[in-house]
C-alpha cells in the first residue's frame, strides 16, 4: 500500500490511514506500506534549500528530502501501534533499497528485502519512507518527485506481492481530467501500454517510471482513493481476451513549448547537429516535426519542456548560422492533447475523427505525432480544454 502525500497531510488523516490499515491487516492481508513526505513538505524543504543556498549539492538536498519521509513514517507508525497493529519503520537504506549515484534522481538497482520479509515473518507492518534508497557509495538517495509510486512498485515485486495498491487523493485514473470534464468516468482497468501512453501525455499520475517498473516485473497495480476507499483503477496487463478500447482516454498538457527553426538546408546532419546540442545541454525534446518544402530547405518544429524553453532556444539561436536557418521561432502558448487507446491499432479512422472534432471546434492543429496506440495535436494553450471536452464527446467516453 502506497499513501501519498495528501493521504497522510495531517495528524487525522495518518490516524485514519492508520485505521484503514488496521483493517486490511485483521482481514489477514500481510501488508508492506510506503508512505510519501506529509503535505507539501518536500515542496516545503525544497523551498528551504533555495533560500538557504545557492549551490544545493545532490548530496545534501537528497539528505534533506528524504527527512520529510522518514518524519511521516514513524508517525504512520505510532498511529499504528495506537490501534494495535505492530509496526516498524524503515527507510529506504534499511528496506534495503540500493540505487545508483545519481543524487535528486537516483534509479533503484537491486531491492534486498530481508528485513521487510523478517518483519513480516513477525506479523509486523513494515513502513518504508517512499522515494529514498542507499547508493552504491553509501549515501542516502533520493528517487525524484513522485518516487515513492516507484518505491511502492519496487517493494512489490521484491516481496511477490499479490497487488500493489496506490491510494492517492483521486479514485482511479479517468477518461479525463474531472476538473475539465465533469462526465469523465474512473477507468476500471487500463493496460501498462496505455498507463504509460497516457503519463506521456500529461496524465500527472502514477509517476511515469514506476508504471514503467510496473510493466516492466508484471505488478498490477490498483490506482485508488485514500478519501473513499472505493475500488479504484486496475492497471495490468493488456487482456488478450477482452475487446480493446478503440479510445479509453482523452489527455492534455500545458508543460510544453514549441520551438521552430525555419528554412534549414535539407542536407544530411543537420538534424543531428541540432539535436545533439540540445542532448548535450540534457534538454528532453518530445515532439519532432520536420517536412521539406518545395524550395530546398525545411522546416525543424520540436517541443520541449517549458522550463527548458530558454536554453532551447539559446542552443538553437548559437548554431543558426553554422546550420543556415532562416530563423529560430519560441512559442510557450502550446498545449499537446492527446487521444489514448490499446483499440486503435486495429481500427481505421481514429486519426480522421479526432482532426474533424478539432475542426468542428474550429481548432487549429500545428503539429501531429502519433504511436500505435495514442494520437497527440499541438494546439493553442488556451483551446486545449475546449479540445478535451469536445473529444471526449466525440469518442462517447462518458458512457459505459
Ligand atoms: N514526497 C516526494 C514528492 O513529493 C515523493 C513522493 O511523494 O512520491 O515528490
Ligand atoms: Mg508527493
Amino acid at each position: 500500500m502506497k499513501f501519498g502525500g495528501t493521504s497522510v497531510a495531517d495528524a487525522e488523516r495518518m490516524r485514519t490511514v492508520a485505521d484503514y490499515i488496521a483493517r486490511s491487516v485483521r482481514r489477514g492481508n500481510r501488508v508492506v506500506v510506503a508512505i510519501s513526505a506529509m503535505g507539501k513538505e518536500t515542496d516545503d524543504l525544497l523551498h528551504l534549500a533555495g533560500q538557504v543556498s545557492d549551490t544545493q549539492p545532490g548530496r545534501e538536498m537528497d539528505m534533506l528530502i528524504t527527512a520529510g519521509e522518514r518524519k511521516a513514517m514513524a508517525l504512520l507508525c505510532m498511529a499504528l501501534h495506537d490501534v494495535g497493529v505492530p509496526a516498524d519503520s524503515f527507510t529506504g537504506s534499511q528496506a534495503g533499497i540500493i540505487t545508483d549515484t545519481t543524487h535528486t534522481n537516483a534509479k533503484i538497482l537491486e531491492v534486498r528485502a530481508d528485513r521487510l520479509r523478517e518483519a513480516l515473518e513477525a506479523g509486523r507492518v513494515p513502513v518504508v519512507g517512499g522515494a529514498q534508497g542507499v547508493s552504491t557509495m553509501r549515501d542516502i538517495t533520493f528517487l525524484g518527485r513522485g518516487g515513492t509510486d516507484t518505491t511502492a512498485v519496487a517493494l512489490a515485486q521484491a516481496l511477490d506481492a499479490d497487488a500493489c495498491e496506490i491510494y492517492t487523493d483521486v479514485s482511479g485514473v479517468f477518461t479525463a481530467d474531472p476538473r475539465v470534464v465533469p462526465e469523465a468516468r474512473r477507468l476500471k482497468r487500463l493496460s501498462f501500454e496505455e498507463m504509460l501512453e497516457m503519463t506521456a501525455a500529461g496524465c500527472p499520475k502514477p509517476a511515469m517510471r514506476s508504471v514503467e517498473f510496473a510493466r516492466n516485473h508484471g505488478v498490477r497495480l490498483h490506482v485508488r482513493s485514500a478519501f473513499t476507499w472505493e475500488p479504484g483503477t486496475w492497471i495490468k496487463e493488456e487482456d488478450p481476451d477482452m475487446e480493446q478500447a478503440i479510445v479509453s482516454a482523452v489527455v492534455s498538457d500545458n508543460s510544453e513549448a514549441k520551438l521552430t527553426v525555419a528554412g534549414v538546408p535539407d542536407r544530411p546532419g543537420i538534424a543531428a547537429r541540432l539535436f545533439r546540442a540540445l542532448a548535450d545541454r540534457s534538454i528532453n525534446v518530445d515532439m519532432i516535426e520536420q517536412n521539406v518544402s518545395l524550395a530546398g530547405t525545411t522546416d525543424i518544429s520540436f517541443t520541449v519542456p517549458k522550463s527548458d524553453l530558454a536554453t532551447a532556444r539559446e542552443v538553437s539561436v548559437a548554431l543558426q548560422g553554422e546550420i543556415g536557418a532562416n530563423d529560430v521561432l519560441a512559442d510557450p502558448d502550446i498545449a499537446t492533447v492527446s487521444i489514448v487507446g490499446a483499440g486503435m491499432k486495429t481500427h481505421p479512422g481514429v486519426s480522421a475523427t479526432m482532426f474533424e472534432v478539432l475542426a468542428g471546434e474550429g481548432i487549429n492543429i500545428e503539429m501531429i505525432s502519433t504511436s500505435s496506440i495514442r494520437l497527440t495535436c499541438v494546439v493553442r494553450g488556451d483551446l486545449s480544454e475546449k479540445a478535451v471536452v469536445a473529444l471526449h464527446r466525440a469518442f462517447k467516453l462518458d458512457g459505459e
